[in-house]
């Protein structure tokens, strides 16, 4: 079986900050590592990473064993949140996605009584799953690779955003200033509050350049 599992508090908290999208709908997704049960294929290019799906009311990104070991990667603070801080920023595009898959749904039950039951509709979780593949496969299609797909460029604004962030603690709070204060022995509501007024710092710097 594959383990589930959430990000903390205060990872949930910057991936919201950084990527626009809901802190709730972050906490509630399903954390994956990619295994026999979760075979997805195409990011096999890259030496690490994830992908994320629809998963019934919530979302899941699975991702690459190797972000799971217990070597440097496994451990490494700044690559977990640099690729969730893409990944997240599929949820808008699962929102959307999920719109359009429930209105078919609804389609499905009002054909199903028509026919009498002669079908029936497809189960409201794969529908979600299936709209959201074929959005994003047309989308490779057409852009003519992953990279180049216009909801790629737009998740990718998160990462691009965390970097900057990432950056900016470690010049003005020294080296590695964001992975001191997770291993920190301070509390969740500690930390979100530090990241909340270093956040604070880095948009009005932006704001004055
Ligand atoms: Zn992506």
């Amino acid at each position: 079986m594959a383990r589930r599992l959430t990000f903390t508090k205060p990872a949930a908290h910057l991936l919201s900050l950084v990527s626009g999208v809901k802190e709730e709908s972050i906490q509630n997704m399903y954390v994956y590592e990619r295994g026999m049960l979760h075979p997805y294929p195409w990011y096999s290019n890259d030496s690490y990473g994830g992908i994320t799906l629809p998963h019934g009311n919530t979302y899941e990104t699975i991702y690459t064993n190797n972000l799971f070991d217990d070597d440097d990667l496994g451990k490494n603070i700044y690559d977990w949140l640099a690729i969730a801080s893409h990944e997240v920023g599929h949820i808008n595009h699962i929102n959307a996605s999920n719109k359009t898959a429930d209105a078919s749904y609804q389609n499905q039950i009002k054909a199903s009584k028509l026919a009498h039951g002669r079908f029936s509709p497809q189960p409201k979780a794969q529908l979600r799953l299936q709209t959201y593949i074929s959005t994003f496969i047309g989308s490779y299609i057409k852009s003519g690779g992953h990279d180049d797909s216009p909801l790629e460029r737009q998740a990718e604004q998160g990462a691009v955003t965390f970097d900057n962030f990432y950056e900016f603690m470690n010049l003005k709070y020294g080296k590695n200033a964001l992975e001191k204060l997770f291993n920190s022995k301070a509390t969740d509501k500690e930390k979100v509050a530090k990241i909340d007024s270093y956040w604070k710092e880095y948009i009005n710097n932006k704001k004055s350049k």
